[in-house]
């Protein structure tokens, strides 16, 4: 284990750096990856953000996007920087399947591994954790990584309050979800401060959707979502062929589940998706509901208590059925 002196050190000089964060990432995995990146660069380090596959357009537009790679598009080049990393950060994901069959190469890199997450139970792969389940997003930890612990809050500039404001914006629901504390609204106003233009963001990630990923949110809604008033819970089941006929890309299917949740009295909603290779579950809870529980338990999965996500190699009806057929465990917690 490093502990800080020794990271800082490292970090005074130049270094090779590689950045990743998890599979398909999000507004907070790009967002912190990308205002790590940012800072680093200010300093002389050679960085690189690799993300295990693509991300939607709408935050793919970050200060440093362009230097993206994507591991998928990219393998030998990413392999040879994950070989050759000094550093390598993994921000917003704790275990190595996370980040698919980069995991490996990463595993085996000799590079001193740095994490940096919010999420429950990490592997021990790191050589350096800032870690807290806590936090309300992975870009609120770097933040306090560069202030705090590295004592640089003078580097956090435009492009680096950029990409964490959007990071905080959406993994906290645009400040909404209750880890939304009076730390992170300060933490907040100094990026505004540093230079984010909080409508701007907010006008890029959230107003700026295709005809067909609006018309294909109304189709999940007018005809797939299902209420099982019973147990609280409300779900939307979407087949490969309700994906060809909207054209959907990477993201559209984004936040969907939540609008099954936001319908009162419900406690527990599910957003299940077939995909070419599988069928993809996310759960959304309220309160002390543990969706995780669901998806570590029975689709190989997990996440945080209200937010959570999982698979399964059976057929999306089979996958539908197995769900409806776990909430009867759960009926006290979904009812009370
Ligand atoms: P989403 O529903 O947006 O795909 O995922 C919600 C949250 O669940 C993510 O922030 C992540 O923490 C977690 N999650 C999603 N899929 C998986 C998975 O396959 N394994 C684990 N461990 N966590 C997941
Ligand atoms: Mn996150």
């Amino acid at each position: 284990m490093l502990d800080i002196a020794t990271l800082a050190e490292l970090l005074a000089k130049p270094q090779k750096i590689v950045i990743t964060t998890h599979h398909k990432p999000d507004g907070d995995a790009m967002g912190s990856s990308l205002g790590l990146y940012n800072y680093l660069i200010q300093q002389g380090h050679h960085a690189k953000v690799i993300t295990p596959t693509d991300y939607p357009d709408n935050i793919s537009w970050m200060p440093g996007n362009d230097d993206v790679i994507i591991y998928t598009e990219n393998l030998e080049q990413s392999a040879q920087l994950i070989a050759d990393a000094d550093i390598i950060f993994c921000l917003d994901f704790n275990a190595l399947s996370r980040i698919n069959n980069m995991g490996i190469l990463v595993g085996e890199s000799a590079a001193k591994k740095v994490m940096i997450d919010h999420h429950l139970e990490p592997a021990d792969f790191d050589d350096y954790r800032y870690w807290d389940i806590n936090a309300c997003a992975t870009a609120q930890l770097v933040y306090k990584f560069i202030v705090k612990e590295l004592n640089n809050k003078q580097l956090v500039n435009k492009d680096v309050a950029t990409c964490l404001y959007t990071g905080i914006m959406t993994d906290s629901a645009s400040f909404s979800l209750p880890n939304t504390t009076a730390e992170v609204h300060r933490i907040v106003a100094d990026l505004i401060d540093a230079g984010a233009q909080s409508y701007q963001i907010h006008q890029l990630v959230f107003n700026n959707s295709s005809e067909s990923r609006l018309r294909f949110l109304g189709m999940c809604l007018s005809e797939k979502l299902e209420v099982l008033e019973e147990y609280n819970t409300a779900l939307i089941t979407v087949s490969k062929q309700d994906l060809e006929k909207y054209n959907v890309v990477t993201g559209d299917t984004e936040g969907i589940v939540n609008y099954a949740l936001s319908i009162t009295g419900i406690r527990l909603a599910a957003f299940i998706v077939e995909r070419s290779d599988m069928v993809k579950l996310s759960l959304r809870s309220r309160g002390e509901f543990p969706a995780n529980d669901i998806c570590k338990k029975y689709f190989n999965g997990g996440g945080h208590r209200n937010a959570a996500g999982g698979m399964s190699n059976s057929s999306l009806e089979e996958v539908v059925n197995q769900f409806k057929l776990i909430l009867p465990e759960y009926k006290k917690l979904l009812i009370q």
